[in-house]
């Protein structure tokens, strides 16, 4: 029998499998999806692999070496996942072995290590091996020790040997069990002297469906000593075993929440989406419109069904909230996965959900992954989020994978957004999805109404350069009332771009309707798309005015000026710095609910926070997310902007937004301010297609690499020119240009952006651009594809 195995060698990534020998003691248990520990190489190291094919007969002539042993006792990847890694490697230019792993929790991704065994006792009295018989062989050892190492090795003193060491720890616990005896009767034998002991089984009479109880909680909140515990354990009228125990990410306390009635809108989305069998359901609603609600019902709905359920929200730790009402709703049945876990905690939610144990997976991006069986519905929150893409290997998009799970299991795929990307509602609109709408909010009040404030008039401004009057005036109302206001900075294309403060004026690429990003290192504008270049201008070219420079504010610098305006007002910060340590999110926007009068934050404080008594919302700098390099960037701008409005009004009082900008004419300010998603949606539609962006042609984007500049100019020059030959005559091809970053860690970068609709020759030539490089890794060049790049 014969194994095909994607081993784990970094410098030796291939996507080709090698051939392995199963010994015969193997047969009867390997399987595909297995790890296992297989030597490699000259050195025959031993590395992890994965079992992708089991064979009768091996093409390969020359000698197989053998497998060495299972790391698994049941496949980590069934079928579906293994399916999944393949599609997903050819879809992203990612290696195969990297889409597994990013597929399974991190200590499962063995380590390795190195050793060296003496083989005489003579040598292990030699000072590098202290009296062992073994010593782990490091990056610590200097190339002398590593001569004499190898010169033992040759004169047969030592051995030298290769571990995988399994990271994939269970965390195990004593317990105390019951036995099937009559306690009462026990009890009676008990000298009145061992009182503790008395106690100890008067617990177990007491709860008589006490099967249980783990020998910390004896030891530490009911306060036996081990001496007692022993005691008992000794006389066979309890018994004390070791247990897996599952590692808990979240706090043991579930607060259970009810089924609310729901209203005649939210009936209508929810029959449709239990009905839509294989079909895409688009759920566009606005905010507060109740589409959590939707959720957890049809979750509910699949569950009895006997199926299970993944959702995916955008970044967890944003979102306690959400959580907290899932878990509410179906207690121990949900698993929650996300990045702010522990790698133990992570692997145990892994192995609760792999074993049927949680039938409820909530998560951001890398929980579409999850190892449910017989998914009955996968739902996406906030589905136009940046987040569902990983920006490094493998480049996948969470939608894409949701999508083709949701294809294998036969089950619908929900995307709810009340601000959809273009891609999906484009979908939507041609009948490719099931396009719902949902245009009421649950409370019947309408969406709060918003006030554009027009940064360039001197009415409008105040002592302090970032809050204007109509904003400052409408905090202190809402102070006096006693009300909560929530304000926003955005920080997006921070300071990378030039904005004129007089007459809002910023710089755009002549050739791709793309604002330019300033370059310190050339001291240039340029366009990150064609190439373009042109000097910084010290003057704007629309006004004249001198007041054109960089842009930029930080939340610290906010806070200092409301603190000033607003002596009295208890301010919580909410920014990168303030939410550095676990939990420090949920924290935070506890004591804003409790004690708080202003949430004053970044980005994070946009999405999916629901507090009644927010009735005015602030937006700092509305313009910086619209001058990034980004053709995404109006989109991102209006989504952001109705995000954060949405926040503002959600029970009984009604809402008021104030959005501070440079830009009141630009259209996605204006839209988001009438929050008018379909006008936008035509308008930026319009501006898709006549520059041929997605939705109208997909993008993708080579990033070209070397530490010779010349060197990758030429490669990319090449690749752009091979590219071209199967481009078809509506098709594009952008660059080589230099990107943002042209040079990090002394590579030199260059890259090239491809439009195009559809064509399987490009894919195929990329494919083989991509083996090409990687196979000869010699020359130094690394290229990476992007898919879809965001
Ligand atoms: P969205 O995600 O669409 O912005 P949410 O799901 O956060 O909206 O719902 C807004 C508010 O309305 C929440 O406080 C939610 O508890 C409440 N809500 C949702 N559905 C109902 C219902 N059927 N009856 C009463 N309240 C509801
Ligand atoms: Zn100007
Ligand atoms: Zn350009």
């Amino acid at each position: 029998m014969y194994a095909q195995i994607i081993v784990d060698v970094p410098t030796q990534q291939t996507n080709h499998s090698f051939d392995y020998l199963v010994p015969s003691n193997l047969e009867n248990t390997i399987q595909k999806g297995m790890r296992v520990a297989v030597p490699f190489g000259r050195s025959q190291r031993l590395v992890q692999g994965f079992v992708v094919g089991l064979s009768a007969h091996s093409k390969f002539s020359g000698q197989l070496k053998a497998i060495d042993h299972l790391l698994d006792l049941r496949p980590v990847l069934n079928e579906e996942l293994l399916q999944l890694s393949q599609w997903m490697s050819q879809q992203t230019f990612g290696f195969w072995i990297s889409c597994m792993q990013t597929m399974l929790p991190n200590v499962m991704r063995a380590k390795y290590q190195k050793i060296a065994v003496a083989l005489t006792p003579q040598i292990q009295n030699n000072g590098f091996f202290q009296g062992q018989s073994a010593q782990v062989i490091d990056n610590s050892i200097s190339v002398n020790m590593q001569k004499q190492l190898f010169n033992w090795q040759k004169k047969q003193l030592i051995d030298i040997k290769y571990l995988v060491k399994d990271q994939a720890k269970q965390l195990k616990q004593w317990f105390i069990q019951r036995q099937d005896l009559d306690y009462a009767q026990i009890l009676t034998e008990l000298k009145p002297q061992a009182k503790k002991q008395r106690q100890l089984i008067q617990l177990f009479i007491d709860q008589p469906n006490l099967q249980q109880i783990s020998l910390q909680q004896l030891l530490q909140k009911e306060h036996f000593t081990a001496a007692t515990i022993n005691a008992v354990v000794k006389k066979g009228w309890l018994t004390k075993v070791k247990q897996v125990v599952w590692r808990q990410p979240t706090e043991p306390k579930i607060t259970p929440t009810h089924d609310l009635v729901l209203t005649a809108q939210q009936q209508n989305a929810y029959q449709k989406i239990i009905n839509a069998q294989n079909q895409v359901v688009l759920l566009q609603g606005i905010t507060g419109s109740g589409k959590t609600e939707i959720y957890l019902q049809a979750i509910k709905y699949f569950l009895q069904q006997k199926k299970t359920a993944l959702m995916l929200v955008p970044e967890i730790s944003l979102t306690p909230q959400m959580v907290s009402q899932v878990r509410g709703r179906f207690g121990h049945l949900v698993a929650v996965l996300h990045s702010g876990l522990s790698s133990g905690e992570r692997y145990d939610e892994w192995r609760r959900i792999e074993t049927g144990a949680a039938r409820v997976v909530v998560g951001a991006r890398s929980a579409v992954f999850a190892p449910l069986n017989n998914l009955g519905i996968i739902i996406i929150d906030e589905e136009h989020e940046a987040s569902y893409k990983q920006e490094d290997n493998p480049r996948y998009h969470a939608r894409d994978i949701a999508l083709w799970r949701g294809k294998y299991h036969n089950c619908p795929v929900v995307l709810g957004s009340a601000t959809p990307s273009l891609e999906s509602r484009a979908r939507g609109q041609k009948g490719v999805y099931k396009l719902v709408h949902l245009n009421q909010r649950v409370n019947q009040h309408a969406l709060p109404t918003v006030e554009v404030v027009d940064l360039r008039m001197p009415a409008n401004l105040t002592q302090q350069p970032d809050l204007s009057l109509p904003l400052v005036q409408a905090l202190k109302i809402c102070l006096q009332r006693q009300e909560q206001a929530i304000l926003l900075l955005n920080r997006r294309g921070f300071s990378s771009f030039l904005l004129c403060r007089e007459c809002g004026y910023v710089p755009q690429c002549p050739n791709c309707d793309i604002s330019l990003t300033v370059h310190l290192q050339e001291h240039c504008l340029m366009c990150h798309y064609c190439g373009h270049k042109e000097a910084i201008p010290t003057v704007c070219p629309q006004c004249k005015s001198k007041k054109i420079r960089f842009s930029g504010t930080g939340t610290q610098k906010v806070e200092q000026q409301l603190q000033t305006i607003l002596p009295t007002a208890r301010i919580i910060r909410m920014d990168n710095d303030t939410t550095k340590h676990k939990g420090a999110h949920q924290q935070l926007l506890e004591r804003f609910e409790q004690t708080g009068d202003i949430l004053l934050g970044t980005q994070m404080i946009a999405k999916g926070l629901d507090f009644p008594n927010v009735t005015l919302v602030g937006v700092i700098n509305a313009d910086t997310g619209l001058i990034t390099n980004d053709f995404r960037s109006s989109e991102r701008t209006f989504q952001l902007l109705t995000q954060v409005s949405g926040r503002a009004g959600r029970a009984q009082k009604t809402g008021k937004v104030y959005i501070q900008t440079y830009n009141p004419q630009h259209y996605a300010i204006k839209l988001a301010a009438q929050q008018d998603y379909e006008k936008f949606y035509q308008q930026e539609m319009q501006f898709r297609h006549q520059a041929g962006y997605p939705p109208y042609y997909y993008l993708i984007k080579i990033t070209i690499s070397h530490h010779s500049q010349a060197q990758a100019f030429k490669m990319a020059y090449n690749i752009a020119k091979q590219v071209r030959t199967v481009l078809k005559k509506d098709e594009q091809l952008l660059g080589p240009t230099e990107p943002t970053i042209a040079r990090i860690k002394n590579r030199y970068y260059y890259q090239i952006v491809i439009k195009y609709r559809i064509n399987p020759n490009l894919l195929k030539v990329l494919h083989q651009i991509v083996n090409n490089v990687q196979i000869d890794k010699k020359r130094g060049f690394l290229v990476a594809v992007d898919n879809e790049p965001q």
